[in-house]
């Protein structure tokens, strides 16, 4: 079937996609060339909305090759979480370009190893953390964290000598819930069975509209809406009807993680979701509008997102219910990066969710950014496969 598909006219332009980091870097110079200054970030609870509404490019930096480790590990502890030890070598070998670009860098205490990592890199740039509270139902975490946003606020005026005006904060809102309606137009073609995009593609989508304003987005989602309408009416798919589906769900999976992506395709299984926030997880969020208190509504929105780091963390549960519900997988394939215990742990919870409530299997893979493991998660994706098959 991937034989067939290259016969297939692109979802998006080649040019517009050839080399995504290449493409976001271009865009961030452009900006910068334009007097936008640039904040780099590094997680999902980056209050993007406000960065924008001061004038700045929010960038997310590098943190998922294997390449920079070895730089990062004569340094941190080999046991550590393989994002973290990637971000940091990247920043040791002088090699993420975004870092470079960037006039201020936020960090927020989501886990320990990343918070200690951010003691290390403090010194190099203007870097403000926030502090994120992490027991999502206590009555006082939301103005606990609106005053981290509020924080940080008064740290960019400072550092970029720039202002917020409550307006532009409200033209952002809406900005980002106008992309974010968009996406999830493009995210309903993920439902179909069998599914018309290949995990590649949905990652090339959410990758442009990093790069691409409301209007940008609102046409490549046009674009790319007919392509997709066209594939289904001439019945060119990914895999089949009863390819095995499934949700991909826990840490971050991007860069050389994505092995794992590309395993369950070339196993014969197609990815019909994406659980984390590097896939679609932030997307289903939505800001309250034309509020009294625009900062409150960012702050809201941002601590509404189920990361692990969370206790607890129930919000994930019902987000992966809605995703089983509208994206009907097989299976759930829970991926945790090496040494990242939070995630680790929420695994059985998930395991025991997805069975018990929707008779689901979920397989569990621990891994990191080499390719020594390759081989092995191979066998256990195709060990799934058979038993879906052997259930039918
Ligand atoms: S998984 Fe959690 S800590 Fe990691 S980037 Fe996402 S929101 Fe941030
Ligand atoms: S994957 Fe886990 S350990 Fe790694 S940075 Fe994210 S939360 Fe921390």
């Amino acid at each position: 079937m991937q034989a067939a598909m290259a016969a297939v006219p692109p979802l998006i332009e080649n040019a517009q996609i050839a080399d995504p980091v290449r493409r976001f870097l271009e865009y961030v110079l452009n900006k910068r060339e334009q007097g936008n200054p640039v904040v780099g970030v590094y997680c999902g609870y980056a209050p993007v909305e406000l960065i924008r509404a001061m004038g700045a490019v929010p960038v997310s930096l590098c943190s998922a090759s294997q390449w920079t480790i070895p730089a990062a590990e004569a340094i941190l502890p080999a046991n550590l979480c393989p994002m973290i030890k990637s971000s940091f070598g990247f920043i040791r070998t002088n090699a993420c370009f975004f870092y470079a670009a960037s006039d201020a860098v936020i960090g927020e205490t989501t886990c320990d190893g990343k918070k200690k990592m951010f003691e290390l890199i403090a010194h190099l740039k203007p870097t403000f953390i926030m502090d994120l509270p992490q027991l999502p139902d206590d009555t006082e975490v939301l103005d606990r964290w609106r005053k981290s946003v509020l924080k940080l606020q008064g740290f960019l005026e400072k550092t970029l000598q720039t202002s917020l005006s409550a307006d532009r904060l409200e033209a952002e809102i809406r900005e980002t819930n106008r992309k974010n309606r968009l996406m999830d137009r493009f995210f309903a073609y993920l439902a179909c069975r069998p599914i018309p995009v290949s995990w590649r593609e949905i990652y090339d989508v959410i990758t442009l509209e990093h790069v691409a304003n409301g209007d940008e987005f609102q046409d490549l989602i046009e674009k790319i809406s007919s392509s997709i309408d066209q594939r289904i009416a001439l019945g060119q798919c990914f895999g089949t009807f009863s390819s095995p589906r499934i949700l991909v769900s826990g840490c971050p999976v991007g860069g050389d993680a994505c092995k794992v992506l590309q395993i369950i395709e070339e196993a014969g299984g197609v990815v019909v979701a994406m659980e984390a926030c590097s896939g679609m997880k932030n997307y289903f969020v939505r800001i309250t509008e034309e509020s009294s208190d625009p900062l409150r509504a960012v702050a809201e929105s941002t601590l509404s997102i189920p990361c692990s780091c969370m206790t607890p963390n129930r919000r994930r549960l019902d987000l992966l219910d809605k995703m089983i519900a509208r994206f009907s997988p097989d299976a759930v394939i829970d991926v945790v990066l090496h040494a990242c215990h939070a995630y680790n742990v929420e695994s059985h919870k998930i395991r025991k969710h997805v069975q018990k409530k929707h008779g689901l299997p979920c397989l569990k893979i621990e891994t990191d950014y080499s390719k020594g493991d390759i081989e092995q998660i191979r066998t256990r994706v195709e060990a799934l496969f058979e038993n879906l098959e052997l259930k039918k």
